[in-house]
């Protein structure tokens, strides 16, 4: 296993910020914006679903979605950056509190919420 520091996603972090700093954006990057443009991408990349089905998006919409999710990526990590976040860390750090919410003995298969899982003991 890579160390963290070398790992590839920190990597892609260092080169959006490299590209953000090349354009002297920092100074509009505070954690409300980034949040804001978080959501304004994801709302782009639901416009790509709006009146169609599932599938017809994603085989009419292809490049559009992909794009738009890139977007999409790019805020949330942008955002963790600003806050001091490690990315890894932050995701391996919710799966393990959804591993504990929904084990998967009791949550396979299931779209049931983890209060009505622990329900049925
Ligand atoms: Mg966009």
């Amino acid at each position: 296993l890579l160390p963290e520091e070398d790992s590839g996603l920190h990597q892609l972090v260092s080169e959006i910020i490299a590209f953000r700093d090349r354009r002297n954006w920092a100074q509009y990057h505070n954690p409300k914006d980034l949040a804001i443009s978080l959501c304004l991408e994801a709302s782009e990349l639901l416009e790509n679903f709006q009146w169609r089905t599932s599938d017809e998006a994603v085989a009419e919409r292809p490049a559009q979605i992909r794009g738009e999710l890139a977007d999409v990526l790019i805020y949330a990590l942008l955002l963790g950056h600003s806050l001091g976040l490690d990315p890894e860390a932050t995701v391996r750090e919710k799966l393990s509190e959804a591993e504990r919410k929904y084990p998967a003995g009791k949550a396979y298969g299931s779209r049931k919420k983890y209060t009505e899982l622990e329900r049925e003991d």
